[in-house]
């Protein structure tokens, strides 16, 4: 299984790779050692009553009877038989989870998941999020985007803004937002009006192809080109060519938000969070009812559409029933795990068995089963690997620096 979040610093002129990224995806299963492993792009991360209720019926009649979250808010069916494929695209098309077979998997976007339910963001950014998915599969060229290539939406609070996706989209006050490509690092921002937001982070994504197909280095991530002003003048162009007044802004630090805590939120929501981030198909129903169930990813989800302040605080404490992680400060919330033993043929240690919270000043903990540590956390961490000697070794890694280590 592919890390779900790397961040590679390859600015060299070699060659970086020759062939596609591997990325499984709900019609390109992925072999594992427990059975097929399906994943299901969310761009929006938001799920209708009824597509909760299809995807739990699908995980027990086609999988393990479980749904992993992963760290780009997707979906994980794991277990899935050998010849299931076209039953289980059938039934993701039906419920409306497939809309075009041909982009699934470069789908890739992270929004803010609170984003117009508690007030605090900027703008409701989910119609940025709809009309880039949409003008994503309408494209044709888009398919060329690998399927790590990640777009962020964010409604001003800095939550996703800070998952180093590819392509940044940052409410603004007053009717404007942000476009930035790229990492902090790289400083490539643009300032337009809301109402090109959309338009301009695809432009921008195109110009990344552009520049990848010049640099001719196989780069899948706006982090894997080569330093210089390719990529900067392929923006300015295609956001000329497709006449977005935007302006180049100096770069600045942007706002560094919280991921949603678990509780009630807002009077009218609940959010709650998954264990090492995999639940049951009847914790996943569970979810059920509301008005829509947003998956986050942190490995959470949030419950849309309750009553009042106190259908709220029932549905928390039935969720907590139920096994989420539903209470704030629980020391479980920054623990998150690869798939490991025995789903992963590549794992050292069953590091889901052995996941635990270490106190390390609050920095989440990723417990891995190898050295492609896949799905660990952005920023700051503490690493946990698996070794042969069947130990753990235990390393504080700064935006994926190693800057300290002890075992
Ligand atoms: S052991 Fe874990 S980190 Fe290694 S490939 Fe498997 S899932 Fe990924």
């Amino acid at each position: 299984m592919p890390p779900s979040s790397s961040n590679p610093r390859n600015r060299g002129e070699t060659h970086i790779r020759d062939r596609g990224d591997a990325c499984p995806g709900a019609l390109r299963l992925h072999r594992a050692d427990d059975g097929g492993l399906a994943r299901l792009r969310l761009p929006t991360g938001i799920l209708t009553s009824r597509q909760v209720a299809v995807l739990a019926d699908v995980a027990d009649r086609l999988g393990d009877g479980h749904l992993g979250v992963t760290s780009r808010g997707n979906l994980d069916l794991r277990g899935l038989g050998e010849g299931c494929g076209l039953e289980l695209a059938g039934l993701l098309r039906e419920a409306g989870l497939l809309p075009s077979e041909r982009h699934e998997r470069i789908r890739n976007m992270v929004v803010s998941p609170l984003t117009g339910l508690d007030g605090l963001g900027l703008a409701d950014v989910r119609l940025w999020a709809r009309d880039l998915d949409a003008l994503l599969c309408a494209g044709e060229w888009t398919t060329e985007l690998s399927g790590r290539f990640l777009f962020a939406v964010d409604d001003g609070r800095g939550d996703v803004a800070a998952l180093g996706a590819d392509v940044t989209l940052l409410a603004e006050p007053d009717g404007r937002a942000l476009v930035r490509i790229g990492g902090q690092d790289q400083g490539l921002a643009w300032r337009v009006a809301a109402a090109d937001a959309p338009r301009a982070a695809l432009a921008a994504a195109e110009a990344f192809l552009a520049a990848a197909r010049e640099a001719g280095t196989g780069a899948w991530r706006v982090a894997e080109l080569p330093a210089g002003r390719a990529l900067e003048e392929a923006v300015t162009g295609h956001l000329e060519r497709a006449g977005i007044a935007a302006g180049r802004t100096a770069p600045a630090a942007l706002p560094v938000g919280a991921p949603p805590e678990p509780g009630v939120v807002a009077g009218r929501a609940v959010s709650v969070v998954a264990p090492l981030g995999r639940v049951t198909s009847d914790q996943f129903r569970a979810l059920l009812p509301a008005v829509e169930v947003r998956v986050t990813p942190w490995r959470g989800f949030v419950v849309t559409g309750l009553a009042d302040a106190a259908a709220a605080a029932a549905r928390l404490a039935e969720l907590a029933a139920a096994g989420f992680l539903a209470r704030h400060g629980s020391p479980w919330l920054g623990v998150s795990a690869c798939t490991g033993r025995p789903g992963c043929g590549k794992a050292l240690a069953d590091v889901r068995a052995d996941a635990r919270p270490l106190d390390h000043g609050g920095l989440p903990v990723h417990w891995s089963g190898c050295a492609r540590r896949c799905g660990h956390p952005q920023g700051d961490w503490v690493d946990v690997l698996a070794t042969e000697d069947g130990t753990y070794a235990v390393t504080v890694r700064r935006d994926n620096d190693v800057q300290n280590a002890q075992r």
